[in-house]
């Protein structure tokens, strides 16, 4: 018996703990989901259809039936109860019920049925007659399989008086921000009392939940900043040379982002910048720019993207722009050999994929990092690479030094979702294109109109232009998926005589490069492509791009395909074409329709998706919000990011406090 006991308590932990409920606080934060008001009974007849009610009734007979279906049926006065899915144990319960003439309380909607009023599945106690009703609002918790709502509630309750809930924010930022007391706050959430207003309850929670994220993602970015870092230097008569070799002039906004960078790099604290910029604002010269600093001032430089065709290209441009000044490049890819590795390593600026984290990879002097597309790589890769590269600083003047940090991403990140994820991180913006770009043409077909498409390749590639063509998955999935492989096949019949070659991720590194390659030189002219030309891929006579099944891609991806073309002095055009359109997919196209702006669509996908998706989970590394909306909650956002700015150095103890009390042990994960 007491063992049974004891099991029956460890699996009711268990399932405490898939709803994330460890520590005593976790239960006080375990939030009601909504209300519902059970102070008032409402006879079964007086009910009103869609609104659900508090009931009672004496429990009369409880039966199981199989028609329709299986389910357990509860007669009591003027009222069955159906459930569909029920427990042997609620049988009995109810069978219990009726012999000693208890009542059934159920809360639920009450509908018309064969025999009279009905309820299926309510939520119910068994009560008898003359239990008072409770007082105030009932709050109803996020709950898992098997763990009913009073077993919860009386739970968290407990937790909730034992709990130590002193605030953790000092008088002054409470009034300041005119806050209400945290101890007060969660006890009226969990136990509302009749009329109590609850928004200022909620609101010091999720000001809270926010302060504690902006709070730790500071910290980690102080810690990391606290250490040594290489000072590097750039010569400025050697930038002078650079910049005039090339062959256009940087734009204001490259020009602010290099300062920023270069001001970063001559600080003995390692950088932890951020550079975003829309597709196409240019942001990898910049990156070389850093680059030629580390160099100038006797370190090593890595520069890893996430796929070989991008490093592929970065090796070119680098080598176009760097190799004229004498710096010496190497390359790493996968699967070289140890000897080859070696050799590329003694050089100035390492270019690679995440070859570049494989362990017997061994940098010296490393004194800087650029993460091309930082949101491509997963947290793991990105701790990996931190802790090569804090192992790879050897032959530096303080061996406990690590390199400057520069990430890079083509994700516009709504200004909100910046202020809160990248709070470790120091941001620059190019928001400005270079000079010459032309505004890509968006046009949104129906896939039957297919034909005409080709026509316009055809009459593209007569004036010597290339086009894309962008298809959602490599091989035969699922049934009437368009794939790559079958698209190229029929595209080089449709368009027979003109060279049409195919690009995918899972082709060998070389094919890859290969194709690529011959694509950037003209002797292909239609280049049938899975995502993996995304990223970065720069071939400015491309000017048409065809996506297939566009409904398919989500929006950040399309507006990044599409930042593809539209790269030369020719007028580009995108045609969206798609399939069915189920959900908000039309909603969707729309907007890529509509906006060119990275921000702009950034914010709608935000908008569309919520922030867990929009970031996606390689990308959010830091805890997601459970409480606060960012875009319904903007004030707040900014009143937290405000309060932690000032609380960090005013009272940091009060700061560690809050972290802790939030976050507690879980994982603290943050970007660099
Ligand atoms: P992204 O920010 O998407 O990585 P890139 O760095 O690939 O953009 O730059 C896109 C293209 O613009 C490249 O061909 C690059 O050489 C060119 N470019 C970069 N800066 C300028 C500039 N200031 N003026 C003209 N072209 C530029
Ligand atoms: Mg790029």
């Amino acid at each position: 018996m007491k063992a049974a006991v004891a099991s029956r308590a460890a699996a009711l932990e268990r399932k405490f703990q898939k709803l994330g409920l460890r520590s005593s606080f976790d239960f006080v934060l375990h939030l009601p989901l909504r209300y519902e008001d059970e102070t008032v009974l409402t006879a079964p007849q007086d009910a009103i259809a869609g609104k659900a009610v508090l009931v009672e009734a004496r429990v009369l007979r409880a039966e199981v039936a199989y028609r329709p279906r299986r389910q357990l049926v509860v007669h009591a006065e003027g009222l069955a109860l159906r459930f569909f899915n029920f427990y042997q144990s609620q049988l009995k319960q109810f069978q219990r019920a009726s012999e000693e003439g208890l009542l059934v309380r159920a809360f639920g909607e009450v509908r018309a049925g064969w025999f009279g009023a009905e309820m299926a599945h309510p939520r119910y106690r068994i009560v008898r007659a003359g239990e008072p009703l409770p007082a105030s609002l009932t709050p109803i918790y996020p709950a898992t399989a098997g763990v009913g709502q009073a077993v919860l509630r009386a739970r968290i309750l407990e937790e909730l008086d034992a709990a130590d809930l002193q605030d953790t924010l000092p008088e002054a930022l409470r009034r300041k921000h005119e806050l209400a007391a945290f101890a007060g706050s969660v006890e009226l959430l969990h136990r509302p009392r009749p009329g109590a207003e609850m928004s200022a309850a909620w609101r010091r929670v999720k000001f809270d939940e926010l302060l504690a994220q902006q709070l730790s993602m500071r910290f980690a970015y102080r810690r990391r900043r606290s250490r040594a870092a290489p000072v590097l230097k750039l010569n400025g008569a050697l930038l002078k040379r650079f910049l005039s070799a090339l062959p256009f002039a940087l734009t204001r906004a490259q020009t602010r982002a290099m300062n920023e960078i270069l001001r970063d790099l001559r600080e003995p604290h390692p950088m932890q910048r951020l550079l975003q910029g829309d597709v196409g604002s240019g942001k990898t010269i910049v990156a070389a720019i850093a680059c030629l600093a580390a160099v100038d001032s006797g370190t090593q430089a890595a520069v890893m993207a996430p796929t070989e065709i991008l490093s592929e290209q970065h090796r070119r441009k680098f080598s176009e722009w760097l190799e004229p000044l004498g710096v010496r490049l190497g390359y790493l890819r996968g699967g070289m050999g140890k000897k080859e590795k070696s050799e590329m390593l003694e050089a100035r600026v390492l270019i690679g994929t995440h070859a570049l984290i494989q362990e017997d990879v061994e940098f010296s002097r490393l004194g800087l990092v650029v993460v091309d597309e930082q949101h491509r790589f997963g947290v793991e890769q990105r701790l990996a690479l931190r802790k090569k590269a804090a192992a790879s600083t050897r032959g530096l003047a303080s061996p406990a030094a690590v390199p400057h940090q520069l990430m890079m991403s083509a994700t516009p990140i709504p200004r909100t979702l910046s202020m809160t994820y990248f709070a470790d991180l120091d941001v620059s913006t190019l928001d400005e294109m270079p000079p010459g770009r032309r505004a890509v043409t968006t046009k949104l077909l129906s896939d039957k109109r297919r034909p005409e498409v080709l026509a316009r390749i055809r009459e593209a590639c007569a004036e010597g232009q290339q086009a894309y063509w962008v298809c959602p998955v490599i091989e035969e999935s699922k049934a009437g998926l368009s794939t790559a492989l079958k698209t190229y096949e029929v595209l080089k019949k449709e368009l027979s005589g003109l060279r049409v070659e195919l690009l995918h991720g899972r082709m060998p590194a070389a094919e890859k490069a290969a194709t690529l390659r011959g694509f950037l030189q003209h002797r292909i002219q239609v280049l049938v492509a899975t995502t993996v030309i995304e990223v970065g891929v720069d071939v400015p006579n491309a000017s048409l791009m065809v996506i297939e099944s566009a409904e398919r891609f989500g929006l950040a991806q399309l507006h990044q395909l599409r930042g593809r073309i539209g790269r030369g002095a020719r007028a580009s055009v995108c045609i969206l074409l798609y399939g069915e359109l189920q959900g908000n997919a039309r909603e969707r196209l729309k907007v890529i329709f509509e906006s060119a702006d990275g921000f702009e669509i950034a914010r709608k996908d935000l908008e569309l998706r919520g922030p867990g998706e929009f970031l996606g989970e390689r990308q959010s590394g830091a805890p997601l919000l459970r409480f606060a909306d960012l875009e319904r909650d903007k004030d707040l956002v900014e009143a937290a990011v405000q309060a932690a700015a000032g609380l960090i150095d005013a009272d940091p103890r009060a700061a560690r406090a809050h972290v802790e009390r939030w976050l507690g042990s879980r994982q603290e994960l943050t970007h660099a």
